[in-house]
């Protein structure tokens, strides 16, 4: 199923998508779903984040090659940050450079969609926890990052997160999918979910080991090789298989 979040005039409403439509439903994702039988041509309706957090979680460095690209050795244990949910914009939407920064970055990530209250899990625990995956971009500002020595402001912008187009639930990550970011038609960054230094369940595990995590959380899962800048009139697009594409123009913020 594909889960959806679209505006309405009377204020954003869950659906799914069926082929090209989306489906409006009754009820909540992390609850009982019903359709109803309002139903709109996928290309007609405005797609917003398939879910708004109350908090993301990120992994650092969970491939090796972006860790060598970053002069960085792997980490021993899984190295998390988190990033706020005011950060969070959908498909469309766009990335605003921050007049603070002068080197903004594209991450592509497959995010997890943590689907149920979890705590204290085991990875073989952490598996019932996901509700689904989406897209992610990473935006970061590469040069706060390095001179911060802490990431909090440089992975923290408004608009930094962008998500979507939609929340798959039947999707198995730990085969490997495709995971690409490609700006302005070309392929910046190319990687498989085979290639996480860490697993999805064992990053849910060490996650929630120290947080509850709460229906709809999200959880970055990383980035692979070739972050670059983004540029104002740039559309980067994050393509992830078996879920989709996400696309978002930057423009450079004016205050
Ligand atoms: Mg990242």
């Amino acid at each position: 199923m594909r889960i959806t979040r679209v505006a309405r005039p009377d204020g954003p409403a869950f659906g799914v998508v069926r082929d090209e439509y989306v489906v409006l439903v009754d009820g909540h994702p992390f609850g009982e779903l019903s359709l109803t039988n309002q139903v709109a041509p996928l290309e007609k309706v405005r797609l917003l984040a398939p879910i708004i957090p109350s908090k993301i979680l990120c992994v650092g460095k969970n491939y090796a090659d972006h860790a060598a690209e970053l002069g960085s050795d792997v980490p021993a244990e899984p190295l998390i940050f988190s990033k706020p949910a005011t950060a969070v914009v959908g498909p469309g939407d766009e990335i605003r450079l921050p007049v603070l920064s002068e080197l903004v970055h594209h991450e592509a990530e497959l995010a997890v969609v943590i689907g149920r209250l979890t705590r204290k899990v085991s990875p073989a625990e952490a598996r019932g926890a996901v509700l689904g995956y989406t897209c992610a971009n990473d935006v970061t500002a590469r040069d706060l990052q390095q001179r911060d020595g802490q990431w909090t402001r440089a992975k923290g912008f408004d608009t930094f997160c962008p998500l979507g187009p939609w929340i798959e639930t039947e999707l198995d990550p730990s085969g490997g999918l495709r995971v690409r970011a490609i700006v302005n038609g070309e392929v910046r960054q190319h990687g498989c979910t085979a290639d996480l230094i860490f697993d999805i369940p064992t990053i849910i595990s060490y996650c929630a080991a120290f947080t509850t995590l709460l229906p709809g959380d999200l959880i970055l899962t990383g980035t692979p090789s070739g972050v670059g800048p983004i540029l104002p009139g740039d559309t980067v697009t994050i393509d992830i298989e078996g879920i989709g594409t996400l696309s978002n123009p930057a423009v450079a913020d004016t205050k």
